[in-house]
């Protein structure tokens, strides 16, 4: 169990406070009145009176408050493979990919492998859950954690990208591909040492992934665990989830360079204007050349461009 909630009465939640206070973190979230961080769990007070628990520790701390509530529990619990309960200190390759959902930039995909004897190493390099985590943070952090771990970090540029989705391929069978080459990297370089599980982000179901991969030459199969907010599992995956980051990052500095402008994030409204810009300034051939150009955004930075060239 990754996650779990509970409603608890104002007293119940003083204690609960007090209980957490010498592990007070701050948080950002307009909902939450108080947060800890213990080192394998996060426990996030909500002003509606309900209590989370996510991470690795999260069955043992909510079993000290109360009872979990079921219902809310379904809702936010990782989907994915069973997974043994002292899995978050086991010897993992875990792996992950971002950028998949950002018109400008790549989609870049690492795996990690952390093994049992250095999890707290891990920890103590600044490893906490990525969802809480800066890009500046990423950042300064992603260094150490390629000195330390074996790694493969692919970067898929824009014009492969653009190319192979042109081909017909969706985005789920692009990831499955760098997944299973990253994975390969750090098996060859582990060998002859072997993870004792490999840990896979959940972005589709085992049948989806292996079928997007039938064509590979090497497909890994062996010990192969798939499972959603896997970050929060195991520390490979938070490990692989950084250094996958920082690469599209780096990429988006990159691209920054070479437009001339700082690229934004995302698909939103402020992509399209950025967009349109670039497109009046420099041609849709270059903006095609930094961006996944069968986004809607595309369209959307014709749109503007055309009123931009009326005014
Ligand atoms: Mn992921």
């Amino acid at each position: 169990m990754a996650n779990s909630v509970l409603k608890l009465p104002e007293e119940s939640l003083k204690r609960l406070i007090e209980h957490y206070r010498n592990k007070e973190i701050n948080t950002k979230n307009p909902h939450a009145r108080f947060a800890a961080k213990l080192p394998d769990t996060m426990v996030t007070v909500y002003s509606s009176g309900k209590v989370m628990f996510q991470g690795a520790g999260a069955e043992r701390e909510t079993a000290k408050w109360g009872v979990a509530d079921r219902s809310k529990e379904k809702t936010s619990k990782a989907k994915g493979d069973e997974l043994p309960p002292d899995f978050a200190t086991r010897s993992v390759l875990g792996s992950d990919e971002t950028g998949t959902g950002d018109f400008f930039g790549p989609i870049t995909v690492a795996a990690c492998f952390v093994p049992a004897r250095q999890v707290e190493l891990a920890k103590e390099l600044g490893v906490k859950d990525s969802k809480q985590l800066t890009d500046e943070y990423m950042r300064k952090i992603a260094p150490d954690l390629k000195a330390a771990f074996p790694h493969s970090v692919l970067t898929l540029s824009n014009e492969k990208y653009n190319q192979v989705q042109a081909q017909g391929w969706s985005q789920g069978k692009i990831k499955a591909l760098l997944h299973n080459q990253a994975l390969k990297h750090v098996l060859r370089k582990m060998a002859p040492e072997k993870p004792e599980a490999i840990l896979i982000d959940q972005f589709a179901e085992r049948g989806i992934y292996y079928r997007h991969i039938t064509q590979e030459q090497d497909i890994v199969r062996e010990n192969v665990l798939f499972s959603t907010k896997a970050e929060n599992l195991h520390v490979s995956v938070a490990c692989a989830s950084i250094i996958a980051r920082v690469a599209f990052l780096e990429e988006m500095d990159r691209l920054s360079k070479l437009a001339g402008v700082i690229l934004p994030k995302g698909a939103g409204a402020i992509v399209d204007e950025a967009a349109a810009k670039i497109l009046l300034s420099r041609g849709e051939g270059f903006l095609k050349s930094i961006t996944k150009s069968h986004f809607a955004n595309t369209k959307k930075a014709q749109t503007l461009a055309s009123k931009k060239k009326r005014t």
